[in-house]
């Protein structure tokens, strides 16, 4: 579908320079964060803090998606699935290169044990298999006296690994996640959060209606100030080049007072970024300059 379509928004799937750019970088920083990632167990007491280290583990595949998704943003991919994927093997090259790089630290911190660089623990899978599983005979570390090996070790292990794959690949799109681009000039709109504040009908079943391919719903709704409730949130999505793309996103916010006097938000993002054609965007935009109304279910 073009982009100015009316209908939900879904990327087109293009690559633009991410089918060279993610890739390479995701290589650079995955390899990098695994070193970061090494040298921290290695040098640092974290692993001996379950809770510590388990933070740890969180960050550092945390910062691999998220740098291969910044890369896909920065390279204009309109692609979650190309994203992922390179996500996925980021997150295994992270995995590996975070065993080569422990490895190399751990014995390189027991003086003379070891005269070969890190690129060539590196460049040698098996010899870092073996010695991983030397490593899981003996142990490495203590924790409240006891030295986990073995099976228990593998466990912690295995777990350690599909933590740093997993969430890896699950961030690897979330640059882009809640992104809309103009096909058209080729970059990504500018998103306007709050763009409009709308009082939301009486009945939410409504809401099911309240969608840009049917904008009479949504224009028959007042403005209404900042502390009316409940309304409905408009986050609009515009190409500031050709202001020809544009797409919308609504939430229903309400503030309730609960028993006890306190003030409660309740925010619910409705589904799907609606694509705008240039003349609902008109539509939207005379809404916006008409002035609120106050009403009767303002909160105090
Ligand atoms: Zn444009």
């Amino acid at each position: 579908m073009t982009a100015s379509a009316p209908g939900v928004y879904t990327h087109s799937g293009k690559l633009g320079f991410g089918l060279v750019v993610v890739p390479i970088g995701a290589l650079v920083s995955s390899l990098g964060l695994s070193i970061v990632y090494a040298y921290i167990d290695v040098y640092t007491p974290i692993v001996a803090h379950v809770t510590l280290f388990f933070i740890v583990v969180f960050v550092f595949p945390c910062a691999v998606g998220w740098s291969v998704s910044i890369l896909g943003y920065v390279a204009r991919c309109r692609s979650s699935g190309f994203l992922h994927l390179v996500g996925f093997l980021a997150g295994l090259l992270a995995l590996y290169g975070s065993w080569a790089a422990f490895e190399y630290a751990l014995l390189s911190s027991d003086s003379g044990r070891l005269d070969v660089s890190l690129l060539t623990v590196l460049l040698s899978p098996g010899a870092v298999w073996e010695v991983a599983k030397a490593i899981n005979q003996e142990g490495w570390y203590s924790i409240a006296e006891m030295t986990p090996k073995g099976a228990v070790l593998w466990v912690v292990w295995a777990i350690e690994a599909v933590i740093i794959v997993g969430l890896s690949t699950l961030l690897a799109g979330i640059a882009i996640d809640r992104k809309v681009f103009c096909e058209e000039c080729t970059r990504w709109c500018t998103i306007t959060t709050d763009a409009l504040l709308l009082g939301a009908p009486e009945d939410t079943s409504q809401l099911a209606d309240l969608r840009p391919d049917n904008l009479d719903a949504l224009l028959s709704l007042d403005t209404v100030p900042e502390s009316h409730s409940p309304q409905i949130r408009l986050d609009t999505w515009q190409c500031t080049k050709c202001n020809n793309t544009g797409a919308v996103q609504a939430k229903l916010w309400a503030v309730t007072i609960d028993g006890e006097g306190e003030r409660q938000y309740q925010s619910e993002t409705l589904p799907n970024i609606w694509s705008l054609t240039p003349a609902a965007m008109a539509q939207l935009h005379a809404l916006a300059a008409r002035s609120p109304i106050g009403g009767s279910e303002e909160v105090p």
